[in-house]
């Protein structure tokens, strides 16, 4: 007797566990709430049938009968709060969590503002490899073999033998392109560079480069000054006085360093221009006969510019950054900033 009830009693709690699992709202758990644990349910009447037992059985079966009250109120609570949370969840009247949203890294800004400038005045954006080759990083620029760029204290080389190496600036795709494509062409290519420089608060051994590459017939040193001036002021959003000085690189000639009057000093003199007043900012020139000839272009009627520079400076400049290591350490408090 006592045993068939005991399975009973058991067999009803299986069902009470079977049903809530179904149970996703408050409703239908306050129905089953009565089912199983209300006044009149089938638990409730044998708590009252206790007294028909023997003493012995008395204290087997109430505890029984206990203890399934206790699981099925565990069950209960559990369902109870599980339909809450699951409320808060889709309750589109609480406030959201807010999202951090990063922001680009001011390199990338600063990139995107050149390319953006050379861009509207028809020049199309170009890449290359970072890892290059010795021919198309000194050699088919004019590069002679004892250049000291070459030597192995300032250029990466990966397999010295192969003369295979990271790129030392962006000329290079200068190369590839012109090797590509037939002029006249206006490129711009900007990317990372390597140098086995110190890290300090002027260098870095990887770095930006911006190269611009301009071929057509007739093109003049004048067309050179024009655009890079009109660059400089698009670029620093004011007047400032742009001087062309004579320079050398091996794969421009005539070539020239272009300085600004100093944006901080206004010219007057300060530690960032060296008292001079003046900052250079970039190299440039006219593309020397023997780069075209390296790329097979004819340069009795062609001819054109390049130009070459460096992004950590201008952006140094531009927002007055004065250690280029700020880029790299990745400190929330300086990129936040831009
Ligand atoms: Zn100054």
């Amino acid at each position: 007797m006592l045993k068939e009830i005991i399975e009973k009693v058991e067999q009803f709690f299986e069902e009470g566990k079977r049903e809530i699992e179904e149970i996703k709202d408050d409703e239908l758990l306050e129905k089953w709430r009565i089912k199983f644990l209300g006044r009149k349910s089938y638990l409730n009447k044998l708590f009252s049938q206790i007294s028909s037992f023997s003493n012995e059985e008395k204290v087997i079966f109430g505890k029984k009968l206990n203890q399934i009250k206790q699981k099925l109120i565990e069950l209960y609570e559990k369902t109870k709060s599980e339909i809450k949370k699951e409320e808060i969840k889709y309750n589109v009247f609480l406030p959201g969590k807010k999202i951090k949203i990063g922001n680009l890294h001011p390199i990338t800004k600063i990139i995107d503002e050149i390319v953006q400038i050379f861009y509207k005045i028809g020049f199309a954006i170009a890449e290359g490899p970072e890892i290059e080759t010795d021919y198309y990083n000194f050699t088919a620029l004019n590069t002679p073999e004892e250049h000291p760029a070459r030597d192995i204290w300032d250029t990466f080389y990966i397999e010295k033998e192969r003369n295979i190496l990271l790129r030392t600036h962006t000329s290079p795709v200068q190369i590839r392109i012109m090797e590509k494509y037939p002029p006249p062409l206006r490129i711009i290519a900007p990317g990372k560079c390597f140098r086995r420089d110190s890290f300090d608060s002027s260098h870095s051994p990887m770095f930006h480069q911006i190269e611009g590459l301009m071929v057509d017939r007739d093109i003049k040193f004048t067309h050179l000054k024009g655009i890079l001036t009109y660059f400089i002021y698009e670029f620093f959003k004011r007047e400032v006085r742009v001087v062309f000085s004579p320079s050398y690189f091996p794969f421009t000639e005539p070539s020239a360093e272009v300085s600004i009057s100093c944006v901080i000093c206004e010219g007057k003199g300060c530690s960032t221009c060296g008292n001079t007043g003046f900052l250079e900012i970039l190299g440039c020139g006219m593309v020397h006969p023997n780069v075209f000839k390296n790329v097979g272009y004819n340069n009795k009627i062609y001819t054109g510019f390049a130009f070459g520079m460096g992004v950590e400076r201008l952006a140094m400049l531009k927002y007055q950054i004065d250690d280029i290591r700020h880029f790299y350490y990745n400190d929330l408090r300086f990129l936040e900033q831009f």
